[in-house]
């Protein structure tokens, strides 16, 4: 029995009740599109949760099923707990549902939902993109190839980019030879630019991508809202699990910091220092004291020619 007045207030805050379905407008999670809840560390299935909030139980090893078919419903009336192996057959049955759909089920909780790629989950989501052409999707035909969303990731993940400094580039701000990318900022327009590192893994694919542009050609000319619903779709066709709770950010939010976030973590996991990971992402150093303690980039190269080869 849940009797957390304070669970129960921000539980209903994020459901809309209609004569028939009550949709869960919180988070939903992107590998089954079940609403995803959290509270006081505490992760839940928001079906689930309003099935025992209405005094219902859940026998042990029993799952919940939407009679109404439609996932982000909590309304109890709508649910009923059954056995796995019912809900396996009714899932079967159903040729809304795909295999994930089973397991995800089965696992009840998003153990493995992230709110950042590991280099594994950042080769599933290449593994979408790829596919994501012959997939008829919300977002219709893409304007441009897979490769080009591919390489367009993949730079943003090498070098901690934000969406817009990677919309923003040409072919001249890549500087191979040197593994230095110039991000020019587009407030200031005249002078002023940033530089990040590429990490030698990328030079010679790079090489290659760059040959079919002239130096002043944009390399990704779509705006950014294409860009992100690219991803969800990419994200979500290679099942992703991404997901992160914020008072007031929702999965959108997630996105934008996705391939910063990734890149950052992928080099702590490697055991770049702060500083390291600040300089790669063009952070201010805020406690820096003097400017002969700061890393430079010469750091940052020397260092991924070690770890990023
Ligand atoms: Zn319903």
């Amino acid at each position: 029995m849940i009797n957390d007045s304070e669970l129960i207030e921000k539980f209903w805050s994020k459901v809309n009740k209609t004569d028939d379905c009550w949709n869960w407008t919180g988070p939903l999670n992107y590998n089954n599109g079940y609403g995803a809840f959290s509270f006081k560390s505490q992760h839940y299935l928001a079906h689930r949760l309003s099935y025992l909030l209405a005094n219902k139980s859940i026998p042990d090893g029993f799952q919940i099923h939407h009679k109404c078919e439609n996932t982000s419903c909590v309304n109890p009336e709508h649910l009923e707990a059954i056995t796995q192996q019912e809900n396996i057959e009714l899932i079967n049955q159903s040729n809304r549902q795909s295999k994930r759909h089973v397991w995800s089920e089965i696992l009840e909780y998003e153990d493995d939902s992230t709110n950042y790629m590991t280099p594994q989950l950042f080769q599933e989501f290449k593994w979408g993109i790829i596919h994501l052409e012959p997939f008829t999707s919300e977002s219709g035909r893409p304007p441009m190839q897979a490769i080009d969303y591919v390489m367009m990731f993949e730079v943003q993940f090498a070098c901690g980019l934000r969406i817009t400094e990677a919309l923003n580039l040409i072919k001249e701000d890549f500087d191979l030879k040197h593994r230095i990318l110039k991000l020019w900022n587009p407030k200031t327009k005249k002078g002023g630019y940033q530089k990040t590192t590429i990490p030698p893994y990328l030079i010679s694919t790079l090489d290659n991508y760059l040959k079919r542009f002239t130096n002043s050609d944009q390399i990704w000319s779509i705006n950014r809202q294409n860009a992100w619903r690219y991803a969800k779709d990419a994200g979500r066709l290679a099942g992703l699990s991404i997901f992160e709770e914020h008072d007031n950010h929702d999965i959108e939010g997630v996105w934008t910091h996705m391939f910063r976030k990734a890149c950052s973590k992928r080099m702590q996991e490697l055991g770049a220092s702060r500083e390291l990971r600040m300089l790669k992402l063009r952070h201010a150093f805020k406690d820096a004291h003097d400017a002969y303690d700061k890393v430079d980039i010469m750091a940052l190269l020397k260092w991924e020619a070690v770890y990023l080869q």
